[in-house]
């Protein structure tokens, strides 16, 4: 048992690349083939002995009852399902007495079977499915080796994940190819793909030959800056309507926690961050998903135990980072609260006046929070009362019928639809959404 240092989180994430970055796909926006450069000759699989190791000093680590095994590519589940029970297994015998495992899974779901799915729903697996949209924008990018589009074997697996009463969600980037049709995107995964839980990840792809995070330039399949905004506003006025409660769209849930004044539960919009970092098919620990590269790499969990790679000065002061490296510009933004200057990675353009640091995102999340400003006070608001912020589509909805009023009638203690976040009694009743 490694002795746990007196500054180490009682819990972190980790995701763990058994495959390192391959694939059996070729997504052209994919950063982690590029990741293969950083093994040169490996064979790119993490053997048992290193699995049981992993499993081991992960679950020692954790000082929670609850402990998440998280697996990731590339395309884990080249490794076979074999290796997965033996996880399993070592996952039982390593687990602290009363501490509850739980497991998930990245996949592009091309190669998913019965089996597959038994085992899935057996552990309780929550499958994340990578896919980003209706037909002809996912396979302008998720392409195989052959160049071959791959959403109907996306869509199969998903479909046999449905059948065996797989819990899952999708993951979709927002690209170049689907920037535009945000309601197209939503609409499909809500009513075709049957999804509850949707994650939406920006594409931003540094145009370079060495595949890190460095250079000012993105390539053209990245989305625009202005884009990621107006893609969530848009998705966000439907969701907002109709999908409250229903639909869980991970950026949204992350907003409001911050207008509730509740931690947002996503790296990118914390006020630090590294507590989310990487394991690769070797036993090399990163700092992040997205950070490895040399400048990022922590050690090896098989000559340095986990906790202390996870607990290092190199790894709080990239997770201080995050907050000590913020330029003015955003110290004195006015949605500083809910952004905190988004993820480092993508903080490679200048301020206004000339400054360094500032996300290429910026203007799509100025854009964003401040669209939803009020339903969010508003939600807020009901969530401070004891009640269901799904209430919110209620008062728009009676909001919007008495439009051309712009006032509404609401119930004396409903919230004002103007968004004020005060009961509708001592306010105005007029609707600014
Ligand atoms: S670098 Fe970005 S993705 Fe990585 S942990 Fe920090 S905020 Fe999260
Ligand atoms: S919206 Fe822009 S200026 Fe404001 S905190 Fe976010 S990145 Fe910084």
């Amino acid at each position: 048992m490694p002795l746990i240092p007196e500054n180490a989180p009682p819990a972190f994430h980790l995701l763990a690349k058994p495959t390192g970055a391959v694939c059996n796909l070729d997504c052209k926006y994919c950063f982690f083939l590029s990741k293969e450069k950083l093994y040169p000759g490996s064979r790119f699989r993490m053997t048992d002995e290193l699995l049981e190791t992993y499993i081991k000093q992960l679950l020692e680590s954790h000082r929670t009852p609850e402990v998440t095994i998280a697996w990731q590519g590339g395309e884990p589940t080249l490794m076979g399902l074999d290796f997965f029970r033996r996880a399993a297994e070592y996952a039982e015998r390593y687990r602290k007495p009363g501490v509850k495992v739980a497991y998930t899974i990245q996949t592009n779901g091309t190669l998913l079977d019965k089996e597959w799915c038994e085992f899935f729903r057996e552990h309780d697996f929550l499958v994340g499915i990578s896919i980003d949209g209706p037909e002809e924008v996912h396979d302008a990018y998720r392409t195989d080796k052959q160049g071959k589009g791959t959403f109907g074997r996306v869509m199969r697996g998903l479909r046999l994940l449905q059948e065996h009463g797989v819990e899952y969600n999708v993951l979709c980037t927002v690209n170049a190819a689907n920037e535009s049709k945000p309601l197209d995107v939503y609409r499909f995964f809500r009513d075709e793909a049957g999804a509850r839980f949707i994650q939406f990840i920006p594409i931003v792809e540094r145009d370079n030959e060495t595949g890190f995070q460095e250079g000012g330039k993105v390539t053209d399949r990245s989305v625009g800056p202005e884009r990621w905004g107006s893609f969530l506003s848009a998705v966000f006025d439907e969701w907002v309507r109709r999908d409250v409660g229903t639909v869980f769209v991970q950026h949204f849930d992350a907003a409001l926690a911050a207008w509730a004044g509740y931690p947002p539960g996503l790296c990118v919009f914390s006020p630090t961050c590294g507590t989310a970092l990487a394991l690769e098919h070797n036993g090399d620990l990163y700092s992040c998903d997205h950070f490895v590269e040399p400048d990022h790499y922590l050690g090896n969990i098989t000559e340095t135990s986990l906790i202390e790679l996870v607990a290092s000065e190199k790894q709080l002061k990239f997770g201080r980072d995050k907050e000590s490296t913020l330029p003015q510009y955003c110290r004195k933004c006015p949605v500083l609260f809910v952004c905190h200057g988004g993820c480092p990675k993508n903080r490679f353009v200048e301020t206004p006046d000339g400054e360094t640091g500032l996300n290429y995102l910026c203007e799509s999340y100025r854009a964003f929070f401040t669209h939803i400003d009020r339903p969010m006070r508003m939600m807020a608001d009901l969530l401070r009362q004891g009640r269901y912020a799904d209430e919110v589509m209620q008062v728009l909805a009676a909001g919007e019928e008495t439009s051309g009023k712009r006032t509404v009638k609401a119930g004396r203690n409903d919230p004002c639809p103007c968004g004020s976040g005060l009961k509708y009694k001592k306010c105005c009743g007029k609707i600014n959404v």
